[in-house]
């Protein structure tokens, strides 16, 4: 089956707003702009591995932005289905889906995590379990106080923990912008000082 095909209906295309003919969320010239972004690079961090979908520019850029800051939820499940088509041939049986928690703070200003949205979307197209719960930021809002906008920046980047009960191994790290790495290394390395033996990262987007 078309993997464009299973997404809900929209009658505009939602990058150039010309009616689409079926019901994916681009017309027929964006789906080839987006094509055309379709990087699929691997990534060697130096903690984590994984892959980034396209390059973060043009229409992936604006849909991404559209995503975030516009409400546009919808989109989160058009992101995790273009996951899904590209994760399917990996050769790994992940234990658990898990989303790059973006800070409270952020979360709290837009009402959602768009990231959440994208690895639960993905959690039902493939089956695996899906935790938010496991990864979390750490509230250091005491700590950074005396440090200036830079550092407090770097510092919340960095301050990540992780808490799992399960017998979880294999974990996929979900995220929608892949831009130094060093949140998803720090991920990594919360998760791995857990008891996970092997992470893989998978991101809509990334400039590299
Ligand atoms: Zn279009």
């Amino acid at each position: 089956m078309d993997i464009f095909k299973l997404i809900s209906p929209a009658v505009r295309c939602s990058y150039c707003g010309k009616g689409t003919y079926d019901d994916s969320c681009l017309c027929e010239s964006c789906q080839e702009d987006l094509e055309k972004l379709k990087r699929i690079a691997l990534i060697e961090g130096t903690i984590v591995r994984g892959h980034i979908l396209y390059e973060y520019n043009g229409i992936v850029k604006d849909l991404i932005i559209k995503y975030k800051y516009n409400q546009h939820r919808y989109l989160g499940k058009y992101f995790a289905m273009l996951m899904y088509d590209f994760i399917k041939d990996i050769p790994v049986d992940f234990d658990v889906i898990i989303p790059v928690p973006s800070h409270w703070k952020r979360k709290f200003e837009r009402g959602f995590n768009q990231t959440e949205i994208i690895a639960k979307e993905l959690s039902n197209l493939t089956g695996i379990t899906y935790n938010n719960k496991i990864l979390k930021r750490t509230d250091n809002s005491k700590a950074l106080k005396n440090l200036n906008r830079e550092e407090r920046e770097k510092e919340l980047e960095n301050s990540f923990m992780a808490i799992c009960k399960k017998p979880y191994k294999t974990a996929l790290l979900i995220d929608d912008i892949y831009t130094t790495g060093t949140t998803i290394n720090h991920c990594g390395i919360a998760l791995y000082e857990i008891g996970f033996d092997q992470i893989v990262f998978l991101s809509i987007s990334g400039n590299y």
